[in-house]
């Protein structure tokens, strides 16, 4: 007070002065059990070994989990095979997708709940578990209800029937929507359901397990059961199982495919990627730059389709990175519960030294670090928004997939030099493109070997766009109609 500010107007606009005033979300009125089993033939069953999830903002235990051993996979096999033989593939569609529209409505219904406790169990900000998970869970319920009747419809001119049980796996990084996307078409299609939850976020889909049972979907329709890599190589590798559909990395999905070759199980993968987020000097820049945010800080850079890799226009470079260290240094790192946190807890500690591991390793390659200044809290597992500057795609940095919040930059001088590194990794998945011109982004979209290419826009889901990868990030396609070809048979 009356001290001359020494500050300088980026300082003003940048710096420390500008502070938000906390708004935490209540968190007093979520009620976890100490305990969660699994969910099998309608029932919440333990077995006696254990494990502990976590919350990775402060390290508290939230709760203790059972670990599915072969015998309890076999239990909600057979569940799942007796409600698919004796009642859900003999179920009319129309009285299957009231179940569907139910459970959309319940997820609704219950929303606060599902999104405190996704923030809590996995780290992510608030302000996503509330905005995109949890909506986007009840929209995969709502839209595969609508096809539950009309699969006739969905591949004109062809007979397609169910495959029987299905048997899922999913990962951490969006717990509750990753059970949706898998659980809706299936059941919509007429299957029944075998799902692992990761083991470090089991907690949304045993919240789930009980919306299941309140709207009084048949015993055995769906069954949850929880564990390691184990639990989950038992699933895939169960006799009775038809159908494989597995979301996580691709050191696992080989091994999964391997484990399916040579059997008549139906499989679809959904791994890894390095997705380029390309910037063309026609852009519009300040749209671009919260894109290049948006496309690599959203859940802490913990989504398989992240724009890992900025690629950006030689000539624009400067002011491109000028704008976005910026950005990066007004984003807001720390309580994922806090409503104004942009980016929050890192998963594990396992993934946090593994983004550690790599930064080292991008340093020592030669490539720049940049981070904001900012304090991360004392406890928990976080990790500063970093970007990589002199990168090239030979780097380890360029090249796999870091799944935190860790941008590495290259440029580019031509359309055809963009598409080349931009298809220089072993991945498939995603690419965003920014330009002005229609044209040159409809030619480009169409040379880049990905599933999905956003144009100027980022990380924009829906359950009516179909979702997936081509080499090193998997096959099959979720959502949409396609997401359907997945858990039937098409004749
Ligand atoms: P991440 O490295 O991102 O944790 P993983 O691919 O290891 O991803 O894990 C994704 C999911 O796959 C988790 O639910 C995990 O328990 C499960 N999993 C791990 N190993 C196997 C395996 N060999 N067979 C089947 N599922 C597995």
């Amino acid at each position: 007070m009356g001290k001359k500010s020494t500050k300088s107007v980026r300082d003003l606009l940048f710096g420390d002065l500008w502070e938000y005033a906390p708004a935490p979300q209540s968190s007093g009125f979520v009620d976890l059990k100490d305990h969660y089993g699994h969910f099998i033939n309608g029932e919440f069953v333990t077995t006696e070994e254990t494990f502990e999830t976590i919350n990775p903002a402060t390290e508290e235990v939230l709760a203790t989990v059972s670990i599915a051993d072969d015998a309890t996979v076999d239990r909600a096999v057979k569940a799942a095979r007796k409600a698919y033989d004796n009642v859900w593939s003999k179920m009319p569609g129309k009285e299957r997708a009231k179940y569907l529209y139910r459970i959309a409505r319940m997820i609704q219904e219950k929303s606060r709940n599902l999104a405190v406790v996704e923030t809590m169990d996995g780290g992510k900000p608030i302000r996503e578990s509330r905005d995109v998970d949890v909506p986007l869970a009840a929209a995969h319920f709502f839209y595969y209800a609508g096809w539950a009747d009309k699969l006739e419809y969905a591949f004109p001119g062809a007979t397609v029937k169910s495959l029987g049980v299905a048997g899922q796996v999913i990962p951490w990084n969006f717990p509750l929507l990753m059970a949706a996307w898998k659980i809706a078409p299936a059941l919509a299609a007429g299957n029944t359901v075998v799902i692992k939850p990761a083991e470090t976020t089991p907690l949304t889909a045993m919240l789930l397990a009980e919306i299941f049972q309140e709207a009084g979907l048949p015993p055995g329709v769906v069954n949850i059961v929880n564990g390691f890599g184990e639990t989950g190589a038992a699933i895939v590798n169960h006799d009775d199982v038809n159908k494989v559909a597995f979301t996580g990395s691709t050191q696992v999905g080989k091994i999964i495919q391997r484990a399916v070759a040579g059997t008549d199980k139906k499989l679809t993968l959904e791994l890894g990627g390095k997705g380029a987020n390309i910037i063309f000097d026609d852009a519009s820049i300040d749209q671009a730059v919260e894109g290049i945010v948006n496309g690599i800080f959203f859940n802490q850079g913990h989504v398989c389709c992240a724009g890992s890799r900025l690629l950006v226009q030689e000539n624009i470079a400067e002011e491109v990175l000028t704008k976005l260290k910026h950005r990066i240094s007004t984003l807001i790192i720390g309580d994922p519960l806090d409503k104004n946190t942009d980016v929050g807890a890192i998963n594990s500690r396992d993934q946090l030294d593994n983004i550690k591991r790599l930064v080292d390793i991008g340093e020592a390659e030669g490539a720049e670090k940049f981070q904001p200044r900012c304090t991360l809290p004392d406890k928990g597992f976080f990790f500063a928004p970093t970007v990589f500057t002199d990168v090239t795609p030979s780097h380890t940095i360029a090249q796999d997939e870091i799944f935190g919040p860790v941008l590495s930059v290259l440029t580019f001088r031509t359309p055809d030099e963009a598409i080349e590194k931009a298809n220089n990794t072993p991945y498939g998945l995603a690419c965003g493109i920014w330009s002005d011109k229609g044209s040159k982004l409809f030619r480009v979209a169409s040379q880049l070997k990905c599933g999905i290419v956003w144009g100027n826009t980022y990380n924009r889901f829906d359950p009516t766009s179909p979702f997936g990868g081509y080499r090193e990030s998997g096959f099959g396609r979720e959502g949409g109609v396609q997401g359907l070809l997945a858990y039937l048979e098409v004749r």
